[in-house]
């Protein structure tokens, strides 16, 4: 099955809804294709290890992503991103950075996102603590078989649904 078509298979009889508010609202401004896809990834963990994941960054614009790109580079603060405006799955709704919360504290032990990396992966998405270099262990992304500088050709050509986001064949 197309990986597109493989995920309208999925979303029939799921909850639409995660335990976060927070987690919800930014669900809600990811790419159509996947808000479904990550709130079963949440709901998922929480059913299975009893953990509670929060996702810190979905969507981030291109020119937000810009602007970090600067930082530590020609204005003030540390380096927190390799990548330019266009280059993160983040800029196109298909990226999350997710987190333990526990007691209302964030959790920022790793072993929890390796514990929890699995159902990610085993709903679609490619998970940044399997990359080889800069390991990113928050970090999940679905990218429907494209590369981000292809995303960015067809975000560029106006391949765009009347709320930003790229359409998908
Ligand atoms: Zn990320």
């Amino acid at each position: 099955m197309h990986p597109v078509a493989m995920v309208d298979y999925y979303m029939e009889g799921k909850k639409t809804e995660t335990w976060d508010k927070v987690t919800n609202s930014r669900i809600a401004l990811l790419h159509p294709k996947i808000r479904q896809i990550a709130v079963n990834f949440i709901n998922e963990v929480e059913k299975e290890f009893g953990i509670q994941l929060r996702v810190t960054t979905g969507l981030r614009t291109i020119e937000e992503q810009n602007r970090l790109y600067e930082q530590g580079r020609t204005t003030s603060g540390n380096i927190v991103t390799w990548v330019k405006g266009g280059y993160s799955y983040h800029n196109y709704g298909l990226a999350i950075d997710v987190i333990e919360m526990k007691n209302n504290n964030v959790n920022w032990d790793e072993s929890v996102l390796k514990k929890i990396s699995p159902v990610g992966i085993r709903n679609g998405f490619s998970w940044g603590g399997d990359w080889e270099k800069q390991k990113d262990y928050p970090h999940f992304e679905i990218t429907f078989g494209y590369k981000a500088s292809e995303l960015l050709k067809k975000h560029n050509e106006g391949e765009l649904d009347n709320e930003g986001y790229i359409i998908f064949n």
